[in-house]
């Protein structure tokens, strides 16, 4: 379905966009890789899949870097077709306790850099009157947890940014809209259930079942496959006129 397309996935080389740049290239897309860590692994996962892949090492807090990645990106492939905001990070604090350095971390990451790669990748989408635009939210996005204002208000902000976008762009054939995970087991989840482990004295299995007790009637993790299933909707001629959602899937979180 998307052969001769061009994904460019940020934070790519872990956990859903990793899932998700997968998910993209089964349908022929052509892959642009960004994140630290295991790089070789992430492209040989996805160069495995028969698409051509590059990579661009860009720090997402930093617009400068920003800016190169993109250009590098359409020189390299033409156009940046589907772009998937997705790179993130979070800290969990009291408010009165939130280091600033990582408020500011946070809010350039997980929103400010989405607002660059969009800007840079429009002006291309509109000329070819078709682009994808998907924002890798959260459920925090549509409902808020103690201990992560930066990380909540990031992604309320990037909803709110997916929706001015999708409004934007309402009379042509680029659309864009958002993502909405509950809890899915990735490092950065993995990181929260060590520490509740490590802060009740409890095994790594109950602090699991605590958390997802806290938050997700299913008692279930979502997937990065099944979150890259939803992307892949998203590009569908089918969701042509799917514009401006918050699409969560949270295994029932939001609707309590
Ligand atoms: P992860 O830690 O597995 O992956 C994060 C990715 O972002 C990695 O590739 C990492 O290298 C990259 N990254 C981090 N800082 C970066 C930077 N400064 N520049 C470039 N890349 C950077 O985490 P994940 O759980 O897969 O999270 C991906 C997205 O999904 C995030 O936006 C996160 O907020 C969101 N999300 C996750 C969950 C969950 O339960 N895991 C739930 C809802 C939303």
């Amino acid at each position: 379905m998307l052969k001769g397309k061009t994904a460019l996935v940020t934070g790519s080389t872990s956990g859903i966009g990793l899932g998700i740049a997968k998910a993209l290239a089964r349908q022929g897309a052509n892959i642009v890789l960004n994140g630290f860590g295991d790089v070789d692994g992430a492209r040989a996962a996805v160069e495995a899949l028969g698409v051509e892949v590059f990579y661009h090492g860009a720090d997402m807090s930093q617009p400068t870097q920003i800016e190169d990645m993109m250009r590098a990106a359409a020189e390299r492939f033409g156009r940046v077709d589907i772009l998937v905001n997705n790179a993130g990070i979070q800290h969990v604090a009291p408010v009165e306790e939130f280091s600033v350095e990582r408020w500011d971390a946070i809010i350039a990451i997980n929103l400010s850099s989405a607002f660059h790669t969009t800007r840079l990748a429009l002006p291309a989408m509109k000329a070819a009157n078709w682009g994808r635009i998907i924002n890798v939210a959260s459920v925090h996005g549509l409902v808020a947890s103690a201990q992560k204002s930066a990380y909540v208000a990031a992604k309320h902000g990037l909803v709110g940014l997916t929706k001015v976008v999708a409004l934007e762009t309402a009379t042509t054939g680029v659309t864009c809209n958002a993502i909405c995970p509950g809890w899915v087991l990735t490092p950065l989840v993995q990181k929260q259930v060590d520490a509740k482990a490590a802060a009740l004295g409890i095994s790594n299995e109950e602090a699991t079942r605590l958390l997802l007790g806290e938050k997700e009637p299913s008692m279930q993790f979502t997937t990065p496959e099944e979150l890259g299933e939803l992307a892949v909707f998203f590009c569908s001629p089918a969701a042509n006129n799917v514009r401006g959602v918050a699409w969560n899937m949270d295994g029932g979180w939001a609707a309590q």
